[in-house]
């Protein structure tokens, strides 16, 4: 054990932060973490040695440089994001006389812009997808190899700007919109393309280098499962590659790397197309840095990525040969995001009022949240990585499936559902993988995933009853009149419940305690049934008909949150008064167009009073960089326009009203309980 560093410092947030700190502390090594006001309190921030606030946030960085200075490090760590791809980062480091635990800032320059990376490797004889890139013309390059074609942001990052453009009609606007993302998320307006491929399989190579000359490969990684264009689940071994391409494929990997100098730990990216059995795949980009989906390697291999970037960051040799590494066993990583994806996977976000994380053998999870986290859209809405290993595929899908399951995030929304909906998937479990695949299937896993219609099973609704009826009987104490289930005449009374999904359905649900016997409950239209509700500390145990089950469950304001089997419900009670017209507000038929997303309005294109037709954009919502046109529920007219450009908007934000005709009194949704006999 040489490593030179007694503390580094940081420069991330969430659970890569926390990954880097959980191996400087294996290491005997003091970690220094940064944070923004919003982080402030921050799991990350708690679990280092020592914390610097940062006044301008996780870019600047002449304070990260000072924070490093004052805390005493000698190296800073970037993670993924953020500093991570900065070359003007890494020279200051050096500057500073700081090591950069990254490559060298010559390497990071040359591979983190797309254009030259592809002309880079493509002169070293790696394969890349046949494109175009600026400054030269695109609609040509268009033409020259058929459309439909792929427009990038060349320094892009996280599929963000990517635009499939299907004719030359449909170019401009394309390039338009990506070279605005492009602009807005990275800095650099210039776009290259590429010749689309369809479906086909992402896979890339681990690479590793030291500052001696020595380049190795950890072998790949699936990374197919993407939704707009980013990967939600990563597997080591990929079912598809046998020895003979996995050694291509590593052997180009590790000559993309030292066509450019590189030291250190990086992914070159590959697409393999479906309609081309034995090619090694088109280069795509090399990210020169950490990925997210590094664990899955790890779990293989049985090394530390991170442990290595700072001995070779130390200047020390690697301290294996290729001959030495070895694939043990089969990984899978689930991503769990803040996200809806019944709602074109926007991101939502909100205040984690509970969590639970599974801890079983063989499933890691990499997490940044705790109770009291609060997911806003200043960040990425990635918020843990659940991580499953098991000496064959199947078992890591089936263990996997099973963390996803005992994983609870009350509070907020997330993919958790849909992930393990799409773990069952008949070609997912044959691996028979492609980046097509989730949106060809979309509404099926959703179906899955969420059930049709979207309501969810009877027994939420009635347990989110009996935890409001038994608080209101706890609120009544001693006051007769007030007791919900105070005896009327002869027996005791209902209550009822109108209780709205986050959705918007509802469904009355009445209550009525039986002394000595729990109590009875009736959802919708069915029979009432016998029910026993036992609370404990963040849980309810209920029992239906005799049938026990056990929710996670927080309250927040007036909502009822409850978990199981990976999901969650948010039910909140409405007023009574307003029931039948109610189901659906905020949804379709009313005109009402909300906002999908917490973020800022980036261009409103109507005006108050214009005609518009269904499915017409009204406006663009951006949040993280990431754009969602919001378009015109129906055929009318802009009644209302409640926002301008550039308006922050909560999500659910009302942005305008459509209508037909002159509008009439809106209701909006009020929160209480009718109690009374039925
Ligand atoms: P990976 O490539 O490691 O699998 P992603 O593509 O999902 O992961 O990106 C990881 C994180 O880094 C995300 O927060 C993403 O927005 C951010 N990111 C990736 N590339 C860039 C870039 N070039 N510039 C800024 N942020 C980036
Ligand atoms: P980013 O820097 O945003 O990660 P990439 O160039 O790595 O961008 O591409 C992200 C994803 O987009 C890939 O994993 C793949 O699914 C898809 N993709 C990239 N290039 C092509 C292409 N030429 N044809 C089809 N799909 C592609
Ligand atoms: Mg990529």
């Amino acid at each position: 054990m040489m490593l030179t560093f007694d503390t580094v410092l940081v420069a991330n947030r969430g659970e890569i932060a926390l990954r880097v700190i959980r191996t400087l502390r294996r290491l005997g090594v003091r970690s220094v973490a940064v944070y923004s006001d919003a982080d402030a309190g921050a799991r990350h921030v708690r679990e280092a040695d020592a914390a610097v606030r940062l006044e301008s946030g996780y870019l600047a960085v002449e304070e990260v440089l000072q924070a490093a200075k004052r805390s005493g490090a000698q190296a800073v760590h970037p993670g993924y994001g953020f500093l991570a791809e900065s070359t003007a980062f890494a020279r200051r480091c050096a500057e500073e006389g700081l090591v950069f635990v990254g490559p060298p800032a010559e390497a990071v320059e040359a591979m983190g812009d797309k254009i030259r990376a592809k002309a880079t490797v493509a002169a070293a004889g790696v394969p890349v997808v046949p494109g175009g890139a600026e400054p030269g013309d695109l609609l040509e390059a268009a033409l020259r190899i058929g459309f439909p074609v792929l427009v990038k942001p060349s320094a892009g990052g996280g599929g963000k700007g990517m635009l499939v453009a299907r004719s030359a009609e449909e170019l401009p606007q394309v390039l338009e919109s990506a070279r605005r993302t492009a602009a807005a998320a990275f800095g650099d307006p210039t776009l290259l393309l590429e010749r689309f491929i369809a479906d086909p399989r992402h896979i890339e190579i681990q690479v590793l280098a030291d500052a001696h000359g020595n380049v190795i490969h950890l072998g790949e990684r699936e990374c197919s499962l993407q939704r707009r264009h980013q990967k939600i689940i990563e597997e080591a071994p990929s079912p598809l590659l046998d020895e003979e391409t996995r050694r291509r494929m590593g052997a180009d990997a590790v000559r993309a790397a030292r066509s450019v100098g590189y030291v250190g730990a990086g992914t070159v990216e590959f697409i393999v197309a479906g309609d081309e059995p034995g090619h090694p795949g088109y280069f795509i980009e090399m990210n020169t840095r950490l990925q997210v989906e590094h664990p899955v390697t790890e779990l293989v291999t049985g090394l530390d990525l991170v442990e290595l970037q700072l001995r070779v960051a130390a200047g020390e040799p690697l301290p294996l040969s290729q001959d030495d590494v070895r694939l043990r066993g089969h990984a899978v990583e689930a991503r769990v995001y803040a996200e809806d994806p019944s709602r074109d996977f926007l991101p939502t976000g909100g205040k984690v009022l509970a969590l639970a994380e599974p801890g079983d053998p063989g499933v890691r999870v990499d997490s940044g949240i705790q109770a009291g986290t609060v997911v806003g859209s200043d960040y990425d809405p990635m918020l843990s990585k659940v991580i499953a290993w098991a000496p064959d595929r199947a078992g890591a899908l089936r263990r996997l499936d099973a963390a996803l399951r005992a994983t609870t995030v009350l509070g907020v929304t997330t993919n958790i559902a849909f992930l393990r909906a799409l773990l069952a998937d008949p070609d997912v479990t044959a691996g028979r993988l492609g980046t097509g695949l989730i949106d060809q299937r979309l509404d099926a896993l959703l179906a899955a995933a969420y059930g049709t219609g979207g309501a969810p099973p009877a027994e939420v609704p009635a347990t989110a009853a009996l935890v409001l009826h038994d608080e209101l009987a706890a609120r009544a104490g001693e006051d007769p009149w007030q007791v919900p289930d105070g005896w009327r005449v002869g027996e005791p009374a209902w209550t009822t419940w109108l209780l709205a999904t986050a959705r918007g359905e509802t469904v009355p649900v009445k209550v009525r305690g039986l002394p000595a016997r729990g109590c009875e409950v009736a959802v919708g239209d069915a029979p009432a049934v016998q029910a026993r509700l036992a609370r404990g500390d963040g849980e309810v145990i209920v029992t239906l008909d005799g049938l026990t089950t056990r929710f996670s469950c927080a309250r927040d304001g007036a909502a009822v949150w409850l978990g199981r089997d990976g999901r969650s419900y948010a039910i909140i009670p409405h007023e009574a008064g307003d029931r039948g017209d109610h189901a659906g507000a905020g949804g379709a038929g009313d005109g009402v167009v909300r906002s999908p997303m917490p973020g800022t309005v980036l261009l409103v294109k109507v005006v108050p009073g214009e005609r518009v037709t269904e499915g017409q954009p009204l406006m663009i919502v951006e949040a993280m960089k990431m754009e969602h046109t919001v378009t015109a529920p129906a055929d009318g007219v802009v009644a209302e326009l409640a926002v301008r450009a550039g308006q922050p908007v909560d999500m659910d934000a009302v942005l305008a009203v459509v209508r037909d005709e002159p509008p009439d009194t809106g209701a909006g949704a009020v929160t209480a309980a009718e109690t009374g006999g039925s």
